[in-house]
Parts: structure tokens; C-alpha cells; sequence
């Protein structure tokens, strides 16, 4: 299939962006999003151009580093796919796509397609582990864990880190990454020593960078690993608590 591409090109992040129109010629159905754009980058370079920035790694839906607004929707298309995971089947002979970078003011553009997402590292950083020394795998192998809590906490633990939720979301929320990334530490055993103190720290870093949550549900819609917003309403009453068990912590009974 032949397609006419509409990129979004930038220099730097102080530079002014704007669209270049590009044609993707005998594109294969069985090829990836990202391949494509691999291939209209091999002719860029051949005619002398820079070729397009933008980001992957593992391109098997796992470490979240690809990520586009592909007609308008965060990962295109496909509900519950990555972009690298994409195909090109999805679309028709003859259509115009246009590619951006996600668009958020906590996601600067770094250059073309590629946005710097350390915003999410912050939050990560700021309790996003577990500090108490877990034992070996036979040690966790011990531990009893009621198997809806153990399958919940892998339900969270699917998020990528891609930031599609932000870019769908109107506010440019980080809640749904965030939430997921405490829930899948905050239902298990290992995770209970530092739940409040984690809590706390990762919503409020969370806030120093990212918009409101006003419930409207798009992060869910354009989550690759199909992330229900439940995990925000699990964050939501943790932090609550956490701001009576911290306090009990410091002495101060409430
Ligand atoms: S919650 Fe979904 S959309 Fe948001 S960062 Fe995680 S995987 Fe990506």
C-alpha cells in the first residue's frame, strides 16, 4: 500500500515544530508502525535528509519507550496496542496518517517524535520500590498471597510506562501510570512496610508535575495494557489514609 505521512518535525524543544508531508511507498501489511517509519527513514538518509527522531527499544509491547499520536489517538488505532505492535494492516491504501509526539506539558518535546518523559522516573524515584530486603525466590514462594490480591498486582504491574494515558488524558494527568505503578506494590505482603511513607511521596511528586484527574477516562481508553482507572480510585483512598497513618507515625494521633 502507498500512504501520504504528515510528521510533526522539530528541532530541539525551544524550536517552533511543524508537519512534513512524506510518502511511504509499497508498505506491507505484516510490516510494524515503527518498521515503516524505519523504512521512510532509510530513504530520508539516502536522499540526504535527517531522518525522523523517535523513540523504541524492545519493540515487543514490553518497555514502553514507543509511543505516537497516530491520527489523533495515542498508539493509533488498535485498542490495546503499543504502536510498536502496530501493523500496518490497520490501515488503507491511500490514506494520509499523521504522526505526532504525545502532547503534554509534563512530556517536552525533546526532538521530532521523541518527548522526554523523566516526569514518570521522578514519581518512580520518589517510592516506587520496595527498600525491605525480600529474600530469595524460594523466600516469596513461601509467602501466602491470596490469589485475587496476586492477581491484581500483576493487572498493575502490566503498565509499560508509555505516557499514552497522559497524552490522551484533557488534563494531562499522570494518575493512571501512577496509580497502577503503587498498586501492584501497595496489595502485596512485600510492599506493606513502606505503603503510607510510598503513598504519599509518589502523589504528591506526581502532582508537582502533572494535571488534575477529573474522571474523564481516556487514560484507560488509550492504555495499551488496557489499565482500568479502579487503580485511581485504589490510589485515591490510600493517599487518604496516608495522611492519617503518616501523621499517627509522627506522633501526632488523629
Ligand atoms: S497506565 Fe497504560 S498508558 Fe499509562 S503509562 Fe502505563 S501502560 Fe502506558
Amino acid at each position: 500500500m502507498n500512504l501520504t505521512l504528515k510528521v510533526w518535525r522539530q528541532d530541539g524543544p525551544n524550536d517552533a515544530g511543524h508537519f512534513e508531508t512524506y510518502q511511504a511507498s509499497d508498505v506491507k501489511d505484516e510490516m510494524s508502525f515503527l518498521e515503516m517509519l524505519d523504512v521512510v527513514n532509510e530513504n530520508l538518509i539516502e536522499a540526504g535528509h535527517e531522518p525522523i527522531t523517535f523513540d523504541s527499544d524492545c519493540r515487543e509491547g514490553i518497555c514502553g519507550t514507543c509511543g505516537l499520536m497516530i491520527n489523533g489517538q495515542a498508539h493509533g488505532p488498535q485498542k490495546g496496542t503499543a504502536t510498536c505492535q502496530l501493523h500496518m494492516r490497520k490501515f488503507r491504501d491511500g490514506e494520509t496518517v499523521t504522526i505526532e509526539p504525545f502532547r503534554a506539558a509534563a512530556f517536552p518535546v525533546i526532538r521530532d517524535l521523541m518527548v522526554d518523559r523523566s516526569a514518570f522516573d521522578a514519581i518512580i524515584e520518589s517510592g516506587g520500590f520496595i527498600s525491605a530486603d525480600t529474600g530469595a525466590a524460594q523466600d516469596a514462594n513461601e509467602m501466602l498471597i491470596p490469589k485475587p490480591a496476586v492477581d491484581t498486582a500483576m493487572d498493575a504491574a502490566a503498565c509499560i510506562g508509555c505516557g499514552a494515558c497522559v497524552a490522551a488524558c484533557p488534563n494531562g494527568a499522570g494518575q493512571l501510570f501512577t496509580s497502577a505503578k503503587l498498586a501492584h506494590l501497595n496489595l502485596l505482603p512485600q510492599g506493606q512496610a513502606e505503603r503510607w511513607k510510598r503513598t504519599e511521596d509518589m502523589v504528591e511528586t506526581m502532582e508537582a508535575f502533572f494535571g488534575s484527574c477529573t474522571n474523564y477516562g481516556e487514560c484507560q481508553e488509550a492504555c495499551p495494557k488496557e489499565i482500568p482507572i479502579d487503580f485511581i480510585a485504589l490510589m485515591n483512598r490510600d493517599f487518604l489514609k496516608s495522611k492519617l497513618k503518616n501523621r499517627k507515625l509522627l506522633g501526632q494521633q488523629v
